[in-house]
């Protein structure tokens, strides 16, 4: 992505067309009628599978959109729809706003005790930005805000940082509390004009689970199976940090803090540590390794003159099956922040199609770091996992042999089985049978029982950590979004969250009131009643990852035969089938929650 102020003009212009486009196209009525006599059983017959689902997609898709409704009713709809999408990005603005202004500036470096100097010097370098001399700026940037929740030892600076982060955009003119009371109301209204009691409702049409109570049942037994876990594990930080000399409870802002020295102790294994085996070079070739010995595929890159880019550091490989070329990928590697935004994302520049009969063009984007003068770009375990993730995207597209493009790769896979093939990919950056990662100067291996330690490392307080970030988070939107009356003049949605987090003592977030005022996933984004889909992707991807670890991670032949299955199933079939039958294609079964439960250590 190379974002210039041309670009964002034109797309200015452009934009209002495209979600007129949209829109006339799914409120189309003679789109509608053709659909709806494909959909007649006599039909139906002569469609294949993808087909059918295609048809059933584009139906569901075009009901959701408001199509069938009728005078005051199609006005009172698009007016809404029309309402919420300025609310939403009111909602996106106040935080993005908000979290611009908020900065803390540091004279006193004694202060910053604890942080790492790689996290220092990028705020003395905002500091200077902002004209401030000898100075640390403490920013909300997430690449600020993670790692100095992990590190700074001033306990107030951590309290401080906490407290904003967590109610951004919750006081003054930048308040999202009665933008999140209007989004709820709309959307409960436009939910019963769809001939749906609530928005939950509407959210499972396209949802693999099924039903608001089955993503219920999913929440409270996943929370009781971690609650004796977490509280365990708290007891023991606490006795821990109190042999270090700190005596008072632990709060939610020294919870990050006193988890990493922890972590420290059972480990010893940092992250700058680790770094010089994973030269992103070697990440590359050992990712493409994984790809040809579990899916056989080969993949060769692409010189620039013959390909065109977007930037002289974007790159372009072809995928290659039994010497047949399949499909093409851009990978943009680094980061550029003053033209790219950051995180890392997948898009499909070319659907897989029997109209143009086109092979899929992936683009994989990250943001990695920029090689520095003789050194390379060295990325943390976190980014090997992120380029592993990404991949595993990708793969859904370049490998779909579904030509019907509205379900090939990714597309009309259900939203909650859409992270499936992504997380399945990352536990294999700790599997020593399947990747060797060796130090980009001295040549040395990374030694297989520190690979053990990385994959213990990641089970460390994870089930508490999933009792907070997932579990009661998606208790929240859900009771949001099903059971709260937004119409309700008595409770706020603040009411509702503190009593959700009656039920998860060990969480905590409450502590700062205003927290749903910056959750803008569930309010103006895609997870309305469905951010239990993190959990739910990640039931299917572990227990699939299982079926390796069973045959044991080095046996060639059957790790060979289960990749094979796993292409021709979950990775070929992607949008075609229902995500259940795939699942049940590749394992010979339903889904089951035990490799869930121990990968976060809660099977006894
Ligand atoms: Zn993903």
């Amino acid at each position: 992505m190379a974002n210039s102020n041309d670009l964002r003009e034109a797309y200015k212009k452009t934009a209002p067309f495209e979600v007129e486009f949209t829109q006339r196209i799914l409120q189309s009525e003679a789109l509608y009628d053709a659909y709806s006599f494909l959909a007649k059983d006599e039909i139906r017959e002569g469609l294949t599978e993808p087909q059918n689902r295609a048809v059933d997609i584009t139906l569901k898709d075009m009901k959701l959109a408001g199509l069938g409704l009728k005078g005051e009713d199609k006005i009172r709809f698009n007016d809404i729809e029309a309402k919420l999408s300025i609310l939403e990005d009111q909602f996106q603005n106040n935080l993005l706003d908000f979290s611009k202004q908020y900065s803390i500036v540091i004279k006193d470096r004694s202060r910053l005790d604890g942080v790492p100097g790689i996290l220092l010097d990028e705020m003395a370098a905002s500091a200077l930005a902002v004209g401030e001399k000898d100075s640390w700026l403490v920013t909300l940037a997430l690449s600020i805000y993670v790692p100095f929740l992990r590190h700074c030892k001033d306990r107030a600076l951590r309290e401080e940082l906490f407290r904003a982060f967590t109610t951004r955009a919750s006081k003054g003119d930048l308040d999202n509390s009665e933008i999140i009371k209007e989004i709820l109301k709309l959307k409960t209204e436009k939910s019963k004009l769809l001939g749906y009691n609530t928005s939950a409702e509407v959210s499972m049409v396209k949802k693999t689970i099924g039903s608001v109570d089955a993503v219920n049942d999913l929440h409270t037994r996943l929370r009781r199976a971690c609650y004796p876990a977490a509280m365990r594990d708290l007891v023991e930080l606490k006795e821990f940090a109190s042999k270090q000399g700190f005596e008072d409870e632990i709060r939610p802002w020294d919870l990050a803090f006193w988890m990493e020295r922890h972590k420290d102790a059972l480990f010893g294994v940092t992250d700058e540590e680790l770094r010089p085996y994973f030269s992103l070079e070697n990440v590359l070739i050992q990712l493409f390794k994984v790809a040809n010995s579990l899916f056989g595929i080969d993949i060769k890159e692409v010189e620039h003159p013959e390909v065109e880019v977007w930037h002289p550091d974007v790159r372009f490989f072809n995928v290659f099956r039994e010497g047949h070329l399949i499909s093409s990928f851009y990978f943009d590697l680094f980061s550029r922040p003053e033209t790219k935004r950051g995180g890392a994302w997948v898009y499909p520049v070319l659907l897989k199609s029997h109209v143009t009969g086109a092979n899929p063009v992936i683009n994989i984007n990250c943001n990695f770091p920029n090689p520095v003068d003789s050194t390379p770009s060295l990325l943390s375990l976190q980014e090997v996992q992120i380029c592993f993730h990404e991949f595993g995207h990708a793969l859904q597209h370049m490998l779909t042999t579904i030509t019907n493009a509205d379900v090939s790769g990714l597309n009309g896979v259900e939203f909650d089985a859409m992270e499936f093939a992504s997380q399945f990919m990352e536990p294999f950056v700790t599997e020593p049978s399947i990747v060797q990662w060796t130090h980009y100067k001295t040549g040395e291996s990374l030694p297989t029982a520190t690979m053990e330690k990385l994959r213990n490392m990641k089970k460390h307080m994870s089930e508490t950590l999933l009792l907070r970030d997932l579990l009661f988070l998606g208790a929240v939107d859900m009771e949001l979004h099903h059971d709260y009356d937004a119409f309700s003049s008595e409770t706020t949605p603040q009411d509702v969250f503190d009593k959700v987090a009656e039920d998860y003592p060990a969480v905590r977030f409450g502590e700062a009131k205003g927290f749903l005022c910056q959750f803008h996933h569930i309010f103006a984004d895609i997870y309305t009643a469905g951010y239990y889909s993190y959990v739910y992707s990640l039931i299917l991807s572990l227990d699939a990852h299982q079926a390796f670890q069973e045959v044991g991670m080095d046996n060639k032949q059957e790790i060979a035969m289960l990749g094979k299955r796993f292409a021709d199933t979950v990775l070929a079939l992607g949008g075609g089938k229902h995500p259940l039958e795939v699942f049940k294609l590749f394992r010979g079964r339903e889904p089951r929650h035990d490799a869930f439960l121990e990968y976060f250590g809660l099977l006894q």
